[in-house]
């Protein structure tokens, strides 16, 4: 079987939809499972009502939830016809009485905790899957559809929730069934907690839940449809003559998505890492052009992409007590692991340590309790460029390039070593992207 993992953007109108649903049915004797995101930018606009109900903004929460309801309607229209259309609407517009009854809710608390975000999130998700899926009907395709809150079970963490492996992969296991000639539709991005309240993977989640159903499934392959050309040597929004590439090993994927390229969700690789199952990154609007596949090793050495990462915080602790004493690194970081923090890169000398974060939803407490340690300085607006590929260090040029392209450009912090297949700077954020940009010119062509 394979798992077929649509974005965002293709699935944003009528004829997206189709179009996906025609990708699916070219490979309908491989036994798909189609996971898909909400319709492009519903999200977003979920979001924006979330804002407004805490400003207590209540005609314009109203307005964006009429904007909803208005999209999927008209798409609806567009392609079903008869009693697919009249079940469609029936089956949208129970949902659209749920969103509803949660957005007077908010409204009127001006409250919208991570919980209730998440439980007004997943219904983008639900509202596509329910059109595709009538779709699929109205096309006399075999579909079947799913309800992902049912099957992939995470803890609290709302807004950004951890699945719960063993569960979940039972979950599935127990109640999907892939067979040829048979279209099974999921919601990527939604998920419920053992107690039975909807949490969400955090945003752009929907690659996370293909390759869950990949590993539960032991798919033979996960398909990634999105708006490019696979993954490519930087973000194509940023570098004009960005390229696809075409083989990229797990390690070095999960670095990139790490660290800013948002084309896969950070957390996609590591199930399918666990059973080897490949994953192919293919652009919905050019089908037969150039598609990346991830896989365990990849033999060719040197550079393979760069990301980039804004929203940065420095730390820097400076203690004379530092000097010579054991304990101290752990102090600072039982500090993160208190306030949930995880720290992404660190520099250490004698005296003094600089690590960044880019939650700082705790900073004000953090920094509190540092102080117990040392002098605390701390610098914002920063951006982590990643250089990933392989055997760096075999290569003794490749420094000196990095920072003879980057000259003129204040490097912050460096860090290289702790993975082989990563070297991360710190520059001030607003050079991140022309920083990127001199290092692709200098590296790719
Ligand atoms: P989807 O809605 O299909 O999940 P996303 O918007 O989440 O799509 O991810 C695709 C986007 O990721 C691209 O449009 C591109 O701008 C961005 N991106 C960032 N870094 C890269 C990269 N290295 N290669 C390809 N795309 C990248
Ligand atoms: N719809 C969610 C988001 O926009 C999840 C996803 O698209 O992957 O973040
Ligand atoms: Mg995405």
């Amino acid at each position: 079987m394979i798992v077929m993992k649509f974005g965002g953007t293709s699935v944003q109108s009528a004829q997206y939809m189709d179009k996906a649903i025609d990708i699916a049915v070219s490979q309908i004797d491989r036994a798909p499972v189609l996971i898909s995101s909400a319709m492009s930018k519903i999200t977003d606009t979920f979001v924006d009502i979330t804002q407004c109900a805490e400003r207590g903004e209540k005609d314009k929460a109203f307005s964006l939830y009429d904007q909803i309801v208005s999209r999927h309607e008209s798409t609806a229209g567009e392609f079903l016809t008869g009693t697919t259309l009249e079940a469609s609407l029936k089956h949208i517009r129970a949902l659209f009485e749920e969103i509803k009854a949660f957005v007077t809710g908010l409204v009127m608390l001006k409250e919208c905790s991570p919980r209730s975000s998440d439980a007004l999130l997943s219904f983008g998700e639900l509202l596509s899957t329910t059109l595709l899926y009538y779709r699929a009907n109205q096309r006399g395709i075999n579909a079947e559809l799913l309800d992902s809150r049912d099957l992939v079970v995470t803890d609290n963490s709302f807004t950004y929730a951890s699945p719960v492996i063993d569960q979940t992969y039972r979950n599935i296991k127990n109640h999907v069934q892939p067979v040829p000639g048979k279209l099974i539709i999921g919601q990527g991005f939604i998920a419920r907690t053992g107690e039975g309240a909807v949490s969400t993977l955090g945003r752009g989640g929907s690659d996370y839940t293909a390759t869950i159903f990949g590993a539960a499934l032991k798919a033979d392959e996960v398909q990634i449809w999105t708006d490019v050309d696979g993954i490519m040597t930087s973000d194509p929004r940023i570098v004009d003559r960005a390229r696809t590439i075409d083989y990229i090993s797990y390690a070095e994927a999960a670095e990139l998505a790490y660290f800013g390229a948002k084309v896969v969700h950070p957390s996609t690789i590591q199930p399918a890492t666990e059973l080897g199952i490949p994953v192919l990154v293919k652009n919905t609007m050019n089908l037969d052009g150039k598609y990346t596949s991830i896989i365990s090793t990849v033999e060719q050495s040197g550079l393979r992409a760069i990301a980039g990462k804004k929203g940065i915080t420095l730390i820097n602790i400076t203690s004379s007590r530092m000097l010579n004493a054991y304990g101290f690194l752990q102090k600072i970081f039982s500090t993160f692991a208190r306030f949930k923090t995880p720290v992404d890169l660190i520099a250490t000398s004698e005296v003094s340590v600089s690590m960044t974060i880019d939650n700082t939803s705790a900073l004000e407490e953090i920094v509190g309790s540092l102080q117990e340690t040392g002098k605390v300085h701390v610098e914002h607006e920063k951006g982590i460029i990643c250089l990933v590929g392989q055997d760096f260090w075999k290569d003794s040029l490749f420094v000196s390039r990095v920072f003879k392209a980057l000259s003129g450009i204040p490097i912050r912090m460096i860090s290289l070593g702790s993975s082989d297949i990563n070297l991360s700077l710190v520059v001030p954020q607003k050079m991140l992207h022309n920083s990127i940009q001199k290092l692709h010119n200098e590296f790719f062509t």
